[in-house]
């Protein structure tokens, strides 16, 4: 196409000019990217996702079987390192949408490797505080949600949640800080009766998504299971919004 010759499609992540379409199928990273790009495997915390070696049935890590979790499951599509997390600070902060986008494609895309059976009656991004959304441009978590909504194909509902408390950033508190700091930060529509999946970029500690959920099953919801694009320790100090 003419656009690809004034524009030649380049790998998101190393900006490399390669070719976009490999036997039919569309692509967002080069060959070298691409191995960079590590899915999350197994052995993982059956709850929150973690890396997490477990010597007994229950294979719930220590701080999943402390805290009160009111998501079911959270699963995250590739492991925590400089290039996702370079990839993800680079269009979140820059407003490079199009970077996002094709994360977003890339998330799906490792989910159904990895015979994600996702299902419910919506997906949910866990949404910014109008302020932050009116410097960015875009939630990035919506974003990344969309090629989910399609590859699953389940309805999104973009403005089920509402965050109405412009909150400190969670990478400068502990983790009672981060929940403290989550308190009163949402709010949700009527969502009674509904198996509702909660996307975001990056888990954590998994405050967010907790008290997104906490909400959720308060006002009706019946199950809530969560996926991120990727999931970092606390100690790699990132801002989880
Ligand atoms: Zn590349
Ligand atoms: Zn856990």
């Amino acid at each position: 196409m003419f656009i690809d010759w004034i524009y030649p499609p380049r790998c998101i992540s190393c900006r490399a000019i390669f070719p976009p379409v490999y036997k039919g199928k569309k692509r967002y990273l080069c060959d070298d990217c691409t191995s960079l790009f590590v899915p999350l495997s197994e052995p993982l915390c059956k709850k929150c996702g973690h890396p997490y070696v477990s010597q007994v049935a229950a294979q719930v890590c220590p701080s999943c079987k402390m805290t009160s979790t009111f998501f079911t499951v959270h699963k995250a599509a590739f492991a925590y390192g400089d290039t996702i997390r370079e990839l993800v600070l680079s269009s979140k902060y820059h407003s490079q949408r199009q970077v996002t986008e094709g994360l977003g494609e890339l998330f799906a895309k490792a989910l159904k490797t990895q015979n994600v059976n996702m299902t419910g009656d919506c997906i949910v991004p866990i949404p910014l505080h109008k302020s932050k959304l009116r410097t960015r441009g875009f939630n990035q978590a919506a974003i990344l949600a969309k090629p989910l909504a399609t590859a699953f194909n389940i309805p999104m509902a973009e403005h089920l949640l509402k965050r109405i408390v412009k909150t400190v950033p969670q990478s400068s508190l502990d983790s009672v800080g981060r929940e403290e700091n989550l308190i009163g930060a949402f709010s949700c529509e009527n969502v009674v009766g509904k198996k509702i999946i909660l996307i975001d970029d990056i888990f954590t500690t998994g405050a967010t998504m907790n008290t997104c959920a906490k909400l959720l099953l308060e006002n009706g919801a019946t199950e809530i299971n969560c996926y991120s694009l990727t999931i970092a320790l606390k100690k790699d100090g990132f801002d989880d919004d």
